[in-house]
């Protein structure tokens, strides 16, 4: 079995570089929130395997040629013959904000059901599960194997992640919040930025008392910039951002993740998983791309380094 076990959806990424309406050349890759989570651990040697639907296309050759050769084990993925793979642009406009937009309704990827969770966990139970508030929003067929496989972590012992990774384009925080509380009592560890903890905690609660009541066990909450804060119910550890100059702030939050659930595997404490979950973050917001930028285990100690130095 593996390491960590996701599932989702992937698409082909274009990256413009200015605002699209005047054309110009793309770069092609691929993103998609919980392919960069199994990219980051792939990088730092746990082993990943990342769940999903591609069109038989040639993007869907991409995709899976990129996870393939970033070390993801694909093998329960499935191809749809009748749908594309989905596309999302990148379009920078001014300094660090970047318009993101979709083409991904009716996409291979939103075809994904109970079958394909089943089929992941063939080989036995993952050491930890990652899920985001993204899949259950693409339909019902994502939502059913979310909940598949959300349910068969939990009974194989499973550690089970959430990253609330709120879409408002997808569904509103009233349509997340019903279908995203009720997997909590099997969640042990909820991932939120500040601004998406509405999502699973009514106006007025306290939310770590609201998640803690629910059953989770770990919540670690993300403040951009600013840092972030990983809480037990008898532990609150506070990491500043780490310093980098900032290139594209896409995919920090998966890169985030990355660390954290990458730290939660080597057995470190709340402040070891932080600390690495700041670090994996930084190179992400340090580099162009959502995943291409992050770090190998041998790199991770690179952002100690003085300015200016040269790897030789
Ligand atoms: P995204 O949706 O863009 O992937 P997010 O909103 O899920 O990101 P953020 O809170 O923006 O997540 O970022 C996650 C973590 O990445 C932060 O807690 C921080 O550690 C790191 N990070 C984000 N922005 C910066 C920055 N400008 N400089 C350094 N680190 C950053």
């Amino acid at each position: 079995s593996v390491d960590v076990l996701t599932l989702g959806e992937a698409m082909a990424a274009f990256r413009a570089g200015g605002p699209l309406r005047l054309g110009g050349q793309l770069s092609l890759s691929i993103a998609g929130a919980e392919a960069n989570v199994a990219i980051g651990l792939a990088r730092l040697g746990h082993s990943a395997r990342w769940v999903g639907v591609t069109g038989a296309d040639e993007l869907g050759a991409l995709v899976l040629r990129t996870l393939r050769a970033e070390g993801v084990d694909v093998s329960a993925c499935t191809v749809a013959p009748e749908a594309p793979t989905g596309l999302i642009i990148f379009e920078p406009r001014v300094a660090d904000l970047t318009r993101v937009t979709y083409y991904r309704s009716g996409s291979a990827g939103s075809r994904l059901s109970a079958a394909e969770a089943v089929a992941a966990f063939e080989g036995g139970a993952p050491r930890v599960l990652h899920v985001t508030g993204i899949t259950p929003a693409l339909g019902d067929g994502p939502l059913a194997a979310v909940t598949r496989a959300v349910a068969q972590a939990k009974a194989g012992g499973a550690t089970v992640c959430l990253d609330v990774n709120h879409r408002a384009r997808l569904w509103s925080v009233e349509r997340a919040a019903a279908t995203l509380r009720p997997l909590l009592p099997s969640v042990d560890l909820v991932v939120a930025s500040e601004d998406e903890l509405p999502v699973l905690v009514d106006a007025g609660a306290d939310p770590l008392t609201t998640l803690f009541g629910a059953g989770v066990g770990e919540v670690v909450v993300k403040r951009g910039g600013d840092g972030a804060s990983a809480h037990t119910p008898n532990l609150t550890v506070d990491r500043p951002a780490r310093r980098v100059p900032v290139v594209d702030t896409v995919g920090a939050g998966d890169a985030f993740v990355a660390g954290y659930l990458s730290g939660l595997l080597d057995g470190l404490d709340l402040i070891g998983r932080l600390d690495r979950a700041v670090t994996t973050g930084a190179f992400a917001v340090a580099a162009r791309g959502d995943w291409e930028g992050l770090p190998t285990r041998a790199e991770l100690g690179l952002l100690d380094a003085v300015p200016g130095t040269t790897i030789r």
